[in-house]
């Protein structure tokens, strides 16, 4: 069985006042509207968390999550935020490998693998993002892009922990541009994504990997990229800010 997740994104976006009214028209509409198993995460940033944890509290089909954190677990590293301090807000879930992250502020596959297994140490679930450029997937290297971010940024994780994380797979050249990959070419690399973890774990283990599609998804095209067999759910950047739109995609 294969957990169905929607999770938004906020990424730099609303101040507190503004996160927390988002937040709460999002639970209200997830407690009237959204039937069944799907689980949906909202990744604000830090200074939303704790208040939006304490809203969410019994509303278990909503669950809260940050964009980052640094490996360490406390001590002279100024202006960064653990794990742990993560943890204590309520929050259950960090985005690791954005995109964002490894373009505007140099993460690399090393520092990425010593995130995630901060975030499982301390019991954060690891939303781990991999994807190509436009310039990698017009000159054919996507597979090749994508194998070497899991070896090297996730790979190393034991059976027991690999089956914690949650992949999303966000081609660059669809995030924040309006451009959507078409169903089968999502289908085909979240496809790939899943041989790969059987080769290297189990196929029980990647036939209950949840992999979900982030790039340019709203309620018009979720439908499509969610009917494909290997897409269980979406990372969501630009639409989470309306909650009519989020909550649309979540159903
Ligand atoms: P987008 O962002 O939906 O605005 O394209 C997705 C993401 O960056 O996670």
């Amino acid at each position: 069985m294969r957990k169905k997740i929607v999770a938004g994104n906020w990424k730099m976006n609303l101040d507190h006042q503004q996160g927390v009214s988002l937040f709460s028209e999002i639970v209200n509409m997830a407690k009237d509207e959204v039937m069944g198993s799907q689980q949906v995460v909202v990744c604000s940033p830090f200074i939303h968390l704790h208040s939006i944890a304490q809203l969410a509290k019994g509303t278990p089909q909503v669950a809260i999550g940050a964009q980052n954190i640094y490996f360490q677990e406390s001590g002279a590293y100024t202006g960064e935020i653990s794990a742990t301090q993560v943890k204590s807000t309520g929050a259950a879930y960090v985005i690791l490998g954005h995109s964002e992250r490894r373009a505007y502020f140099h993460e690399d596959d090393e520092l990425l693998s010593k995130k995630v297994d901060a975030a499982l140490k301390h019991g954060l679930i690891p939303i781990f993002c991999i994807g190509e450029t436009q310039e990698e997937r017009e000159s054919g290297r996507y597979f090749e892009v994508i194998r070497q971010q899991l070896d090297k940024g996730i790979f190393h994780l034991s059976n027991d922990a690999f089956s914690q994380v949650v992949l999303a797979y966000e081609p660059v050249w669809a995030i924040g541009t309006g451009l959507t990959a078409s169903p089968e070419q999502a289908q085909e690399v979240h496809a790939f994504i899943r041989n790969e973890v059987a080769a290297k774990y189990t196929q029980e283990i990647a036939d209950s990997a949840t992999i979900l599609y982030g790039g340019s998804c709203n309620p018009k095209n979720a439908p499509d990229l969610f009917a494909q067999p290997d897409i269980d759910g979406g990372l969501i950047g630009g639409a989470s800010l309306k909650s009519r739109d989020f909550i649309d995609i979540v159903k």
